[in-house]
């Protein structure tokens, strides 16, 4: 399946789409996790995106749009994919529907997380990151054994710089700013699926799967 993932920054996106990824066996795309990836390695394009990402602000959709083009290009995806960060703004919706109609295919799914801001804020703000083996934690919700230290790995947690409070809520204006009005766009087309966000990860979990095998089988 060609899936699409919507949803205001912490409404367990990431979190949904490496599951939905791994089960029906398609490749997870996050366009967040390629641009931390391309920051930390230095290149030019990461650097860049970071200066964007820090403040809680959008990448410049060219950017984003020919880095998405190209990943999508390539042969894991040819079987499906998990699209998780990307579209966020009209013209990459409509970047993305160009990309697939000139491959010869077409979204199979669009998957909208519909969370409240103050969810959202919670939820990001005691987010916590190990910056070596990259595990993810919750203060409140999966605090490590030890404060402020990796279970795995023992290096000292971090903070996402655009979890800080200033960032997270340019983010959510952001999303409402740039990103809500996907749902109209893509309301209509027979492949929107509203999940409400406010649900334990289990529980969402098992709400998508149910519409996407729905959908699946149609
Ligand atoms: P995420 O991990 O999906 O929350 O993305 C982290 C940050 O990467 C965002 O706050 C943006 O700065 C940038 N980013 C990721 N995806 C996009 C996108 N589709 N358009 C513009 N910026 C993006």
């Amino acid at each position: 399946m060609r899936i699409v993932i919507l949803g205001p920054p912490g409404a367990g996106k990431g979190t949904q789409a490496i599951e939905i990824a791994q089960a029906r066996r398609i490749t997870h795309i996050s366009t967040g996790d390629v641009f931390r990836a391309a920051s930390d390695s230095g290149t030019r394009m990461g650097l860049k995106a970071q200066e964007y990402m820090s403040a809680g602000k959008l990448v410049p959709d060219e950017v984003v749009i020919g880095v998405v083009e190209e990943r999508l290009k390539q042969d894991d995806c040819t079987g499906g994919f998990m699209l998780d960060g990307f579209p966020r703004t009209l013209p990459q919706a409509e970047a993305l529907d160009r990309i697939l109609a000139a491959m010869g295919t077409r979204l199979d799914a669009v998957i909208n997380i519909a969370t409240p801001d103050e969810v959202c804020e919670k939820r990001l703000s005691g987010r916590r990151l190990c910056p070596q083996c990259k595990r993810g934690y919750h203060i409140l919700w999966m605090p490590p054994k030890e404060d402020g230290k990796c279970d795995d790995c023992g290096a000292s947690l971090i903070q996402r710089a655009d979890d800080r409070p200033e960032s997270v809520e340019e983010r959510l204006r952001q999303y409402h700013e740039q990103t809500a009005s996907l749902i109209d766009y893509y309301s209509g087309t027979g492949v929107l699926i509203d999940i409400p966000g406010d649900q334990g990860v289990e529980a969402l979990a098992d709400a998508i799967e149910l519409k996407l095998d729905v959908l699946s089988s149609a």
